[in-house]
């Protein structure tokens, strides 16, 4: 490993920026919500193929694939075809009406890049023409994924994964825009880092009557309030004090007169946690409780538990590799411990199936007034930080894949 390549890569970060920020502002403009990314997928493919990859569209229906091979040429053959490292973008929108006031806010109504990935494409493809030019250091594959919405559940990563997108894969590394950190910072979590987020639909079946009659009835709402509160134990008693979970049910719907017990409630929540196996075991508990609390009291319920994106644990050694990684490449005081979050990704996926680091690129900027947060209406980015984060997932393949 040339001593220079962090040298090179951030000059070449510097090199690409004007194409960065106008492949950016070009996808912020028209920006496509999840699955239907197609003007956006388009472009990502065409611009790989100008950079010379070789490019799979329509993976995911709206995902593209992209390989950059390396002329490099240490190890044996044998290892060489199986070093593979993944970096990850998504592209999809968010429905949200933009309120920037940007020269290039969105032109597609009540549709905004309200979450960053629209820098985190354009990330993706200075990352992909940083390495284009450095192909004698890559020994092995890069292989570019771009997939479709991040933002609607299921996600598109586990059809990226369905359709072989990591086939082959060693490494995954991915990053997100954090708004509470300076333009041109990393930060890094090893471990558990976002939650996973299941949708939680109760059904509290009584039989309905008079409500001066109660005894003739089986009051669904009285049944109700007893599983709301038992819920609670579900975190006060059932999870590790050190450990993290959310259970919180946040609508109720029943009922339709002062003096009419209804027949059925019903429920709809949310579930989070930051552990795989508590996650199951609070499946399980549900039920239980559910069910428990409706058989003393002689009502029924129906419990459905959509489940939503997985935690998403960082492996604890590539988290190293990645702090380290960027330490060299832009020096200690731009690298942060990134804090948890019970928000969740689908990039949980990817990391299910191999090893790799989500991890956290500052975009804000107080002196210009870049404060505002993801999903907010006026969420708008540093567009310097789009040099960090490609240099950075450059850098972490082209050394990742000299590790071997
Ligand atoms: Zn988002
Ligand atoms: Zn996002």
């Amino acid at each position: 490993m040339p001593t220079d390549i962090k040298h090179r890569i951030n000059a070449l970060a510097e090199k690409y920026y004007p194409e960065m920020v106008r492949l950016r502002r070009t996808i912020h403009e028209n920006p496509e919500l999840a699955f239907a990314e197609f003007a956006t997928s388009a472009l990502v493919a065409d611009t790989l193929e100008k950079t010379g990859l070789s490019v799979k569209r329509g993976v995911a229906r709206t995902g593209v694939v992209a390989s950059l091979h390396g002329n490099e040429t240490g190890g044996t053959p044998a290892l060489q075809a199986t070093r593979v490292v993944a970096l990850r973008s998504d592209m999809d929108a968010l429905p949200i009406q933009e309120a920037t006031g940007l020269p290039f806010a969105s032109k597609n109504p009540g549709k905004m890049h309200a979450c960053g990935h629209d820098s985190h494409t354009a990330i993706g493809l200075g990352a992909a023409m940083i390495l284009s030019e450095l192909k004698d250091e890559i020994s092995g594959e890069v292989r570019f994924l771009f997939q479709p919405s991040e933002e609607l559940v299921p996600g598109g990563a586990p059809y990226m994964i369905e359709e072989g997108a990591l086939d082959g894969v060693s490494k995954v590394f991915g990053l997100h825009v954090l708004s509470q950190a300076d333009a041109g910072t990393v930060g890094f979590c090893p471990g558990e880092m976002m939650a996973s987020a299941d949708e939680l639909y109760i059904t509290i079946k009584g039989k309905s009557g008079h409500g001066a009659r109660p005894h003739l009835t089986v009051d669904p709402i009285v049944v109700t309030a007893e599983v709301i509160l038992a819920l609670q134990t579900l975190i006060s008693r059932n999870l590790d004090p050190f450990a993290h979970g959310v259970i919180s049910i946040c609508s109720i719907h029943g009922g339709f007169a002062p003096n009419i017990v209804p027949p059925e409630i019903k429920l709809i929540g949310t579930l989070r946690s930051m552990s795989r196996e508590w996650r199951r075991f609070a499946h399980e508990r549900i039920h239980e409780i559910v069910n428990g609390i409706c058989y003393s009291a002689r009502a029924e319920a129906e419990i459905r538990i959509e489940s939503g994106y997985p935690v998403l644990v960082n492996d604890d050694a590539e988290t190293a590799f990645a702090d380290s990684c960027a330490r060299e490449l832009f020096g200690d005081d731009r690298v942060f411990r990134a804090e948890r979050l019970m928000a969740s990704e689908d990039f949980a996926y990817y990391l299910e199936k191999v090893p790799g680091t989500f991890y956290r690129l500052g975009i804000r900027n107080e002196a210009q007034g870049i404060t505002a947060d993801i999903h907010n209406d006026h969420f708008t980015i540093d567009e310097s930080s789009m040099k960090a984060g490609a240099a950075m997932q450059a850098y972490l393949a082209i050394r990742a894949l000299s590790q071997g």
